[in-house]
């Protein structure tokens, strides 16, 4: 745990009391070199080991940073899987609860029909698995010229479960001027390589583990 409070930061309100709400009284090492980068702005590559706290690291920004009266998606994250796809969206909507803000899964195995009534609602993030991503964007029924933040998560699974091809068309379609996040336990080569393509001027964040 670092020594800092999530109030030292520039965070609003309804974001300090969802985070009162979750029981986490102080920001992780990880939290708090993310949070005050990202709320600048600025891309990042994050590496830090499982269970450090990533997931909160970059929904907090977001959910600060996102603008309610904005019907249409402004952030997407992408994750390896249909399971995180769910934690982080439950994650999400905890951290935004008191600004209320949207946030829709999507996923394989459930029907088009219902992501598809879902993203006809406001919606202020998406957080989604590359491939039916994709599906939603080739179909036409996602959204993306307002997209302003995007986060790749556990690039390090993308990259072993061979998704990091779909990931970079997926990026392809995004507009350029954005923010882009990418979270890893490892940073492989090919991660560098992904992130050289689709970053402007990174800050490269590393939290060593506790010896
Ligand atoms: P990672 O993505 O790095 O593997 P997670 O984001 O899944 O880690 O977080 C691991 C656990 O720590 C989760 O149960 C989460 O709710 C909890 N957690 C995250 N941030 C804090 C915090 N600041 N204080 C207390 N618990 C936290
Ligand atoms: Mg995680």
């Amino acid at each position: 745990m670092s020594e800092k409070r999530f109030n030292d930061y520039k965070l609003s309100e309804d974001i300090i009391r969802a985070l009162e709400g979750l029981g986490y009284a102080q920001p992780t090492d990880v939290q708090n070199q993310v949070i005050p980068a990202a709320l600048e702005k600025k891309d990042l590559t994050v590496k830090s080991k499982t269970g450090s706290g990533k997931t909160a690291a970059f929904g907090i920004p977001l959910c600060e940073m996102v603008e309610w009266e904005e019907n249409k998606p402004q952030a997407l994250i992408l994750t390896p899987t249909r399971e995180l796809a769910l934690q982080v969206n439950e994650d999400i909507t905890n951290i935004g609860r008191f600004k209320r803000i949207k946030a829709t899964p999507l996923y394989g195995k459930e029907s088009f029909s219902k992501q598809t009534a879902q993203l006809k609602q406001k919606t202020h993030v998406i957080v989604g698995t590359p491939g039916r991503v994709m599906d939603h964007i080739e179909r036409g029924t996602l959204e993306l010229e307002r997209i302003r933040y995007l986060v790749i998560d556990e690039a390090d699974e993308m990259l072993s479960m061979g998704f990091i091809e779909q990931v970079e068309k997926i990026v392809q379609k995004l507009p350029k001027s954005r923010v882009t996040l990418l979270f890893s336990a490892t940073l492989p080569k090919d991660i560098e390589k992904l992130c050289h393509k689709i970053m402007k001027n990174p800050v490269n964040i590393e939290i060593m583990a506790a010896p």
